[in-house]
């Protein structure tokens, strides 16, 4: 007999044959000779309708006893259902209790619990119908990553974790230290000064730096890591550990390089509806009646691309009230990012160019030597998602770039190499994966798109 995933119990439907589910009880109800037990297995969303004799052995000292939360085995026989809205159900011939779930105790109650309680309850939540589709989505999308790029002969690039540079040099990284005595002689158990890897050191904030080593010598890469940010924004759309798809291509451009990502963009949604509509479907139905809708005008339209100046010039003659100001040389906030890609243009927009005074030393000095070819995507109720560049690939421009941004050059010596040493035009952007899901799910909080989040005052399990 098989053991069988119940997402497989409904794609296969092995009538008349008998089968073995095991899963976690949702609710039971009972009527005078048998008890219906809903039963998921987080395979899929659905649950599967077991029915329970009251004949069944241990029926009066078992089976009416259980409640939500219980984990459980079912053998018996799938039949088509008689009963409205469900194909299957499973007359049930045994059935035996891993664990139980005392009622008055087990968090999770058939009613629905807000997304904020079930963050205080982040090692329960999965078990939730929301979470649990995000779960399942999550995972789905990050296949959905590395499938888009290696179907492009894209080379995968495991970029350090722990690193002495500092890619977007605003101070915003969190310090790896060793405890003291680690180190390798008797001196560093006297220095409190002592450093494991020679120098100060941190988590990454971007693997791009080293992602573009690997460019420009196996032409086209990308990189999927955790990053790290030690700025203090308890936003919905900011974590202190995040995901982030960073591509980076060698030979291309900015113009490219923003055709690239809305492809990849446009991939991602396209795969989360053809392998995930289930679990969509849910927040279609709870969250946001509007979602498939709001997937389908990113799929179908063309994105907008404007220059920063022209942004600002769009966001000066509104009367609409900011509460940060704009003029031309601010950064864009996300309130101002979400009317331009909402209300300006109800799609998503690209904006370009932005003053070389905001954006990394990296970035490509344009010819008006007063911006650089940066691209930021932004998505209706999102704001921000991508960040890209062409990157600064003429040495003496890059050289002082970094002097301006006060970066010491020795440390940056081998990326300069790189301009050193058979240089050419390359290009790249991060995706924040969180984000997408946002988006995907209409979720409105960064918290809930991630299993275990991590964010000012609180890291928790
Ligand atoms: P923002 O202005 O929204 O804070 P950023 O400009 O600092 O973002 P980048 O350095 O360009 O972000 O990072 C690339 C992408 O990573 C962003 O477009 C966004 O999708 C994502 N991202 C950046 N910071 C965070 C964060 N703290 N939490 C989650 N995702 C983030
Ligand atoms: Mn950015």
């Amino acid at each position: 007999m098989h053991h069988y995933r119940i997402k497989d119990i409904f794609t296969q439907k092995p009538f008349r044959q008998k089968v073995e589910i095991r899963g976690w009880l949702k609710t039971r109800r009972d009527s005078k000779d048998f008890s219906f037990l809903e039963v998921n297995d987080g395979s899929c969303l659905a649950n599967l309708q077991v029915i329970a004799p009251s004949a069944l052995k241990n029926y009066s000292d078992v089976i009416v006893k259980l409640h939500t939360g219980c984990s459980l085995r079912v053998l018996g026989i799938l039949n088509e259902s008689p009963a409205k809205g469900q194909e299957v159900e499973l007359l049930a011939d045994q059935l035996e209790v891993y664990g139980w779930a005392a009622p008055d105790t087990y968090p999770l109650q058939k009613k629905r619990h807000s997304f904020e309680f079930l963050r205080s309850i982040a090692h329960l939540r999965p078990r939730t119908n929301s979470l649990g589709a995000i779960a399942r989505i999550r995972s789905s999308l990050s296949f959905g990553v590395h499938k888009f790029f290696q179907e492009q002969g894209f080379v995968h690039v495991h970029t350090p974790i722990i690193t002495t540079s500092d890619c977007e040099g605003a101070g915003e990284m969190f310090k790896v230290a060793a405890p003291p005595g680690s180190g390798k002689n008797i001196a560093s158990k006297l220095s409190p000064n002592y450093e494991f890897f020679g120098k100060p050191a941190s988590l990454t904030v971007s693997g791009q730096l080293q992602a573009e080593v690997y460019a420009l010598a196996l032409g086209n890469v990308y990189t999927f890591g955790p990053t790290f940010r030690a700025e203090n924004s308890n936003t919905s759309r900011h974590l202190a550990e995040f995901w982030m798809v960073e591509p980076e291509i060698a030979f291309c451009d900015l113009a490219e390089n923003m055709t690239l990502a809305e492809s990849f963009l446009k991939y991602l949604i396209q795969y989360a509806l053809e392998h995930n509509e289930q679990d969509l479907q849910l927040f279609a139905n709870f969250i946001d009646k509007k979602l498939h809708k709001k997937l389908e005008v990113v799929l179908k339209s063309s994105f907008s691309r404007i220059t920063y100046t022209e942004a600002i010039s769009i966001l000066e003659k509104t009367d609409r009230f900011f509460e940060f100001p704009v003029s031309w040389g601010t950064d864009l906030q996300a309130e101002h990012e979400r009317y331009l890609c909402e209300e300006v243009f109800a799609k998503p927009v690209f904006v370009t160019d932005y003053p070389k005074e905001i954006k990394p030393f990296y970035m490509r000095l344009n010819d008006d030597n007063e911006t650089v070819a940066a691209m930021d995507l932004l998505l209706p109720g999102i704001g921000e998602i991508i960040g890209g560049s062409q990157r600064e690939e003429r040495y003496d421009f890059l050289v002082s770039r970094m002097k301006k941004s006060n970066l010491n050059l020795e440390d940056y010596s081998w990326y300069l190499d790189l301009r050193r040493f058979g240089t050419v035009p390359h290009s790249g952007f991060g995706l924040g994966f969180e984000r997408l899901l946002q988006f995907v799910t209409s979720m409105n909080n960064i918290r809930d798109v991630i299993p275990f989040p991590r964010t000012p005052g609180s890291a928790p399990y």
